[in-house]
């Protein structure tokens, strides 16, 4: 379905009726943790094959009515993305470089057979409902409204072609800080029994399917008392892809700084992307290039890797602090978060919050 997208929709408000009550909210947004509340309202448009994009509207928040044979249910013809408001000190709502967000969104759309969202659409959706939910954009610490914008194939239709019936949402949810209690690096098992995403496949693309197909080796690392997965390739088995929801860093004895090169498989995160543009703004030579798990192994035991961090719009920056396998298990560091880790994570979390000048233009005023 690739007719041309409707340019620059506007969402109308219609005001929940039943919204949380203020009291329950404060108790929420005390303790939000991760993906468990919403807000009162989401944003919501509808395409049709005929029609295009239509009926955009921030509605109550609310469960959706799905047709049982709708595609989405059957086929996984969906995409998402996540991305977060921040409250700056003045009481402003900030989020980081949406555009980013819509242009990885609008890529993965064409992968999965899904109509583009323009621009301009994506960004009103987000913020009309932020401006109507601005009360639960939380305050203090690293706690942010989370925001998640998907596309879900809604056609009642049991035959496998892209749907000509398809519904564009955001919801939003409000996030505490990921580490309570100070940084703390998190463990890595190295997958060997699955791969995450082969050449030609969706990889790159942020689909339900690539999490889905991940969640067996993220018990395994579960099972083997690790917090993330690891992927390596999936042809030789032998480079460094991402986590399951994290890009990696590699910061040299020398002060450069690599993380794996993208391949079509894996998916270019925006942390990803702003890092490279803020270790160069601190002075360390930044490259992309594949980094085989030998590569990994030899240069954390011989010190030439000196600290190994991941990074994605949850936790912003976080250290790694073990690599586990069947073959054995490496320690990296002292077990405490490395200074180039967290003076990178410290840069971009201040532009995030305000506390530092936004002199890339990544900040979006809601
Ligand atoms: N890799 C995967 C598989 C992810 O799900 C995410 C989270 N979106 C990332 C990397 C990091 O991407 P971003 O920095 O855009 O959050």
């Amino acid at each position: 379905p690739t007719t041309g997208p409707t340019a620059g929709l506007t969402f109308p408000v219609t005001p929940s009726a039943v919204p949380v009550p203020e009291q329950r909210r404060a108790e929420i947004l005390a303790a939000p943790g991760f993906g468990k509340f919403f807000t009162d309202h989401m944003a919501v448009a509808t395409w049709t094959r005929e029609q295009g994009w239509h009926a955009a509207a921030v509605v109550p928040y609310g469960p959706l009515q799905l047709d049982p044979a709708a595609a989405v249910l059957h086929y996984a013809q969906e995409i998402f993305e996540g991305l977060k408001a921040y409250r700056h000190a003045d009481g402003s709502v900030w989020t980081f470089r949406p555009e980013a967000n819509a242009a990885r969104m609008a890529r993965s759309a064409r992968r999965l057979a899904l109509p583009e969202v323009d621009e301009a659409t994506f960004l009103e959706a987000i913020t009309q409902l932020v401006r109507t939910d601005e009360a639960w954009v939380p305050t203090g610490g690293e706690s942010s409204l989370y925001l998640r914008p998907f596309m879900v194939a809604t056609e009642a239709f049991l035959g496998v072609r892209a749907a000509h019936e398809v519904k564009f949402l955001v919801i939003a949810s409000p996030a505490g800080s990921y580490f309570t209690g100070g940084v703390k690096p998190v463990s890595i098992w190295l997958s060997q029994n699955y791969t995450r995403a082969a050449l030609g496949g969706t990889g790159s693309a942020k689909c339900g399917g690539n999490y889905a197909a991940s969640l067996a080796a993220q018990d395994e690392a579960s099972a083997n008392g690790c917090d993330q997965v690891c992927f390596l390739d999936a042809t030789e088995h032998t480079y460094v892809e991402e986590l399951g929801g994290m890009n990696l860093y590699f910061v040299h004895d020398d002060g450069s700084i690599v993380t794996p090169e993208l391949t079509g498989t894996i998916l270019e995160g925006i942390t990803r992307d702003s890092i490279i543009d803020l270790a160069k703004d601190l002075g360390h030579e930044v490259t992309e290039r594949r980094v085989s798990i030998d590569e990994w192994r030899e240069g954390v035991a011989s010190g030439r890797i000196t600290e190994v961090f991941a990074c994605g719009t949850a936790a912003a920056v976080t250290p790694v602090g073990r690599l586990v396998s069947p073959d054995g298990e490496l320690s990296h560091g002292t077990g405490a978060a490395g200074e180039v880790t967290m003076t990178i994570r410290n840069t971009l979390l201040d532009i995030q919050y305000g506390r530092a000048e936004d002199t890339h233009g990544w900040l979006h005023r809601l």
